[in-house]
């Protein structure tokens, strides 16, 4: 495993990483979740990431009772959690990143987990209708407090992100340090155009999400919808036309004689171009079974069979 520096903070995060999304409460509990931590582990991740919003509270519970049960000392894992769409039914508890809900949610998280402190916090989605001023100033007062060691964004604009920086700057408060932008070979705008001044001008550091656009990129939704797979579950509906789309998925077929020419996988493939960015801090992994993982996670491995002709090969295709 690779270890990279979180933006410019001086914190080094594995270069592939865990998160929970629809998996941890829906598809998985219990000693799967246990031995799903303990993989990641073994392969030498030490970032895991959750969110409040996550099966309503269930994904923060079980993550914090994998971590009990294997006895992980504090020192050794880097967990984070996200606040904005809020877990419970009040004006003003939802779609919001106002200092009352902030601070509030930061602490039922710890409780879930059984933590005392988090290491990462994000902003899930910027909130029009509170100052950014608010947001920096309470984001940057829970860090002050010791709840949480580094605060970021998710799913910001490049503009919001300036002016969170400007805010910090003038009141001499802790700035973002990382961003959340959803990175693989279909969504890339944001990560490789939008947000390239943030890199050197501001240090930002980036933990990706959906490195397989949600199982797309694995190849199994080539020919149709499998049963056991995330496009099929309740709730998720709304996933099933990317995931079958049929110009992406002949993209997808396109993409497969690529990884067997470098003697991996779809997945494989598609993680370790996303890990090539060097912008790229953590590749946050996905998955609903062991075997998933353990494949995903060996995607470190074919990075540097990514010579420049295989990249001008994924680059025709994708682009
Ligand atoms: P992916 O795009 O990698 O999708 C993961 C899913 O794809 C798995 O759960 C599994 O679903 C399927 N899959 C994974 N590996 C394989 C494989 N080798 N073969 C076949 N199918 C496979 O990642 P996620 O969308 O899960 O995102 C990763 C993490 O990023 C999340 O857990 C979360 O922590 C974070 N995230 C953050 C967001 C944000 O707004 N900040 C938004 C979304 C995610 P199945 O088996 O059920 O089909």
């Amino acid at each position: 495993m690779q270890y990279r520096r979180l933006g410019k903070s001086g914190l080094k995060v594995s270069s592939l990483s865990f998160g929970s999304w629809v998996t941890f409460g829906t598809q998985i509990a219990g000693d799967s979740a246990v031995n799903m931590i303990q993989t990641a582990i073994e392969a030498g991740v030490n970032f895991f990431d959750n969110a409040e919003s996550y099966s309503g509270g269930e994904s923060e519970r079980i993550m914090g009772a994998a971590f009990s049960e294997l006895a992980l000392p504090r020192h050794s894992f880097i967990v984070s959690s996200k606040y904005f769409w809020g877990i419970h039914d009040t004006p003003h508890t939802k779609f919001t990143l106002n200092r009352k809900y902030l601070i509030e949610a930061v602490e039922q998280s710890l409780e879930r987990l059984s933590l005392d402190h988090l290491d990462l916090i994000f902003c899930h989605r910027p909130d029009p209708d509170t100052p950014i001023e608010e947001t920096v100033w309470a984001m940057s007062d829970i860090v002050g407090s010791g709840k949480a060691h580094y605060w970021g964004t998710s799913e910001w604009s490049a503009a919001e992100l300036i002016e969170a920086y400007r805010v910090a700057d003038k009141h001499h408060l802790r700035a973002p340090v990382m961003e959340q932008p959803q990175y693989n070979m279909f969504n890339r705008e944001k990560v490789e155009k939008e947000f390239a001044p943030l890199y050197e001008n501001y240090g930002i550091g980036l933990t990706t999400w959906s490195p397989l656009a949600s199982g797309l990129l694995s190849g199994k939704y080539v020919s149709g919808v499998p049963k056991d797979s995330r496009a099929a579950l309740a709730g998720y509906e709304w996933l099933k036309e990317n995931l079958t789309s049929k110009e992406a998925n002949e993209k997808v077929g396109r993409l497969q004689a690529v990884a067997s020419k470098v003697d991996s996988t779809l997945s494989q493939l598609a993680i370790a171009w996303c890990l090539n960015n060097p912008n790229v801090s953590s590749v946050i992994l996905g998955a609903s079974k062991v075997s998933q993982l353990k494949e995903n996670l060996a995607a470190s491995e074919v990075v540097d069979r990514l010579n420049p002709e295989i990249i001008a090969e994924i680059e025709e295709i994708i682009s």
